[in-house]
Order: C-alpha cells, then structure tokens, then sequence
C-alpha cells in the first residue's frame, strides 16, 4: 500500500471507512469478530497484512479492490469462515493453506505442537541416544491440513534438527491429504514427510513411533448441530466424534500399545469438557499406562499424554 501519511486527505470509502462498514454488516449478520475479520479481508484484498491495514486509515481504495473486499465480506456474511476466503490461516507461525477439503487449524492446537517439539527434542538430546541413531518417528493421525506435522517439523528445522526426524501424516481422507501435501511442499518439506491414507494408523506400524499426536474429531454429533455456523463449512468429519466425541480417541487408543515404542507417548488434543473422560478411557483401554491432561492458555483441559509406564514392557495391556 502507498504511505499515504502527509499530505493526502481522508478519502470517504477509504480503508477506514471501507472496514468500519463491513464491520457492521458483517456484526449484524452473526460474525463473533466482525473488526477482526473486516480487517483480514480487506488487507486480502489489498495483498497487506492487518496491521497495514490498521496503520493506513485514509489510504484510498480502488474501485476493483472495493468490488473484491465487497464479494469477500458477502461469503463471509453468509457464514464462510474468513480462512477460507483468504486461503490461510497462521498456525505456529506459519501461513497453513486451507479449504474445505480439511478443517481450519485453531490456536488452541498450538499447544500440541509445542508438547510435541518438546517430546522429540528431549529424544534428540538424550544422552543415551548414540550418534548415527536412527531417525525418531511421530506420527500425525487425522493431519488434516498437515498443520501440526509441518508446524513440527519447521519448528525443528529451524533448530536445524529436522534431519533427524520422520513425520507419518496419516489421514482417512484422500482430499485433505492431497491438501497437506499442497502444505508441505509450500513450507519445503515434503522430504520429511510421509504421507499416508489410512484410517487412524495404518493396519501394521513398523518400526514404532515415538511421539503420536492426534487432533481427532471430538465434538459430540448433537453438539455440532447446535454450534457456529461458521463450522457447518469445515468437513463434518473433521469434528464429528460420535455420541460423546469420543469415538475415535478411544480407538487410537487402542492402536497405541502396537504403534507406540516403550519410552512412547501419544499426545491427543481434547475438549474441554472431556478431562475426566479421556483418563476414564485411558485407565480402562490401557491399564498399567499413564495419562495426564494439560490445561491450555484459557486454564481449559485441551492436551492428554498417554503413554507406557516407564519400565513396563510396550504391548503390554490388560
Ligand atoms: N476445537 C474444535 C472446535 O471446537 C474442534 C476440533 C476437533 O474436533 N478436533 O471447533
């Protein structure tokens, strides 16, 4: 955008005028953050980030990119969600492709990336672990856009320890892995990455992993027809966990004695309704095994580990 500071006067219609009437419009049609969004999309249209946005409110606006910034904030008047009007959305940092193809990456899965950084680079740093080891496998079940393996991985890369590291990104659906691919290329690493149809795991993990990270759907199928609008845009199975969302996790967990090395844990985003839940499951599919829950930044139960004992034999259940 030109630095129209100085000299060029208040335009009607200009980018502060321009927000602050799609704001409206988009408050009066539902929208939980109509500034916000107003803002993301005009700097869209614009090809500016939001704070270019915020810092020209009297540049001047032409009338292709009003005609644009008025077609975008009507899709989003009728309810599609602005990350997928953009293309984007920021994750860890990075801009993650997204369309309807997988559900939007949410802040609050940050949390996983971050317990999962953690997880491998203390693998990496053991000092039991011998020069020439072979690379630590993780595993992302339900990858979705790709967001959490590449947000892992980029994380890594920038430690300058991605070498050392294979991401398994399985996914039930062929589309949102052709979009994760789309995402691993964009980041540049597709080299890390290897991409797998399956649903949850595939039938026989071999050699095992050390760190599963899953953000499964887990909204229970009554509560999705009472939610936003906004997520009857995202692949319903991308949220839909069964009766008490919790389908889908109980089934990972029975795959991890199989899928998981002795020192393994498995890292499972969660509701925040489902704390208790989650170690009940634990505690009843995998006896002998630990399970803890992380709180994330709003103090709401988001993050369990599940994993062996240390000590106790992997494979070892009921
Ligand atoms: N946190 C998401 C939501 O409530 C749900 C994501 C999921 O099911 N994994 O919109």
């Amino acid at each position: 955008m030109a630095d129209t500071s100085g000299s060029v006067p208040a335009i009607a219609g200009g980018v502060a005028a321009l927000v602050a009437e799609a704001a409206a419009r988009l408050d009066a049609t539902g929208s939980g953050s109509p500034r916000l969004d107003a803002e993301l999309l005009l700097g869209h249209v614009l090809g500016v980030d939001r704070i270019g946005v915020i810092a020209h409110p009297e540049a001047p606006v032409g009338a292709g990119a009003r005609a644009q910034f008025a077609a975008e904030v009507a899709r989003r008047e009728a309810g599609e969600p602005v990350a997928y009007i953009r293309g984007f959305r920021e994750f860890h940092g990075l801009a993650i492709a997204t369309d309807p193809r997988a559900l939007i990456p949410r802040p609050e899965t940050e949390l996983l990336v971050d317990a999962a950084l953690a997880e491998v680079t203390a693998r990496l740093a053991a000092p039991s672990r011998p020069a020439g080891a072979p690379a630590i496998r993780v595993a992302d079940v339900g990858t979705g856009s790709g967001a959490i393996a590449i947000a892992l991985l980029a994380a890594l890369r920038a430690r300058r320890m991605a070498e050392h590291v294979v991401v398994v990104a399985a996914d039930v659906s062929a589309d949102a892995l052709q979009l994760a691919r789309e995402n691993a290329v964009g980041h540049g690493l597709a080299d890390r990455l290897v991409f797998v149809e399956a649903d949850l795991l595939p039938p026989v993990v071999d050699p095992r992993f050390a760190v599963v990270c899953a953000n499964l759907p887990y909204v229970a199928t009554a509560q999705l027809d009472g939610l936003a609008r906004d997520l009857s845009f995202e692949p319903r199975t991308a949220l839909d966990g069964g009766p008490d969302g919790l389908d889908l996790v109980r089934r990972l967990l029975d795959r991890l004695p199989d899928a998981l090395t002795p020192d393994g844990v498995a890292l499972l985003e969660i509701g925040a309704d489902q704390g208790d839940a989650i170690v009940e499951a634990a505690a009843h599919q995998l006896p002998g095994w630990r399970c803890s829950v992380q709180a994330d930044l709003a103090g709401l139960p988001r993050l369990a580990r599940v994993g062996p004992r240390p000590g106790a034999a992997a494979g070892d259940r009921r």
